[in-house]
């Protein structure tokens, strides 16, 4: 089963190897951008689930509305991946940790017993 401790140790060789890259390569904003491209690459697959789900008309020959989601889950994973390099980068533990601190965090603070571990 893949973990965000897992992705964090594959993703820095990925990098490395596979694309030839070290971390410092980029800058913070250059992984921001990246990870923020992805996400837009979702958002417009979200628009297009939208323009289905309300009946609109959509571009010709446009995608089935299985096949969209099936993207959507593809760009979301991308995201995901960006985001942990640019976490990466910035010297910042795995994004599990990252999520359950934060969330612990809102959890304290709107009086909610969840907390994640
Ligand atoms: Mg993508």
């Amino acid at each position: 089963m893949t973990t965000f401790l897992n992705l964090r140790e594959q993703n820095i060789v990925r990098c490395r190897e596979g694309y030839r890259k070290q971390l410092s390569d980029w800058t913070l904003l250059e992984w921001a951008g990246a990870a923020a491209g992805e996400m837009g690459e979702a958002a417009n697959i979200a628009k297009k689930l939208r323009r289905i789900d309300g009946g609109f008309p959509g571009n010709a020959g446009e995608p089935s509305r299985e096949l969209l989601v099936r993207e959507l889950g593809r760009e979301i994973a991308d995201v995901v991946v960006y985001l942990d390099l640019l976490a990466a980068a910035a010297g910042l533990p795995d994004l599990g940790v990252l999520t359950a601190s934060k969330w612990n965090e809102i959890s304290e603070r709107i009086g909610s017993p969840l907390r994640l571990s």
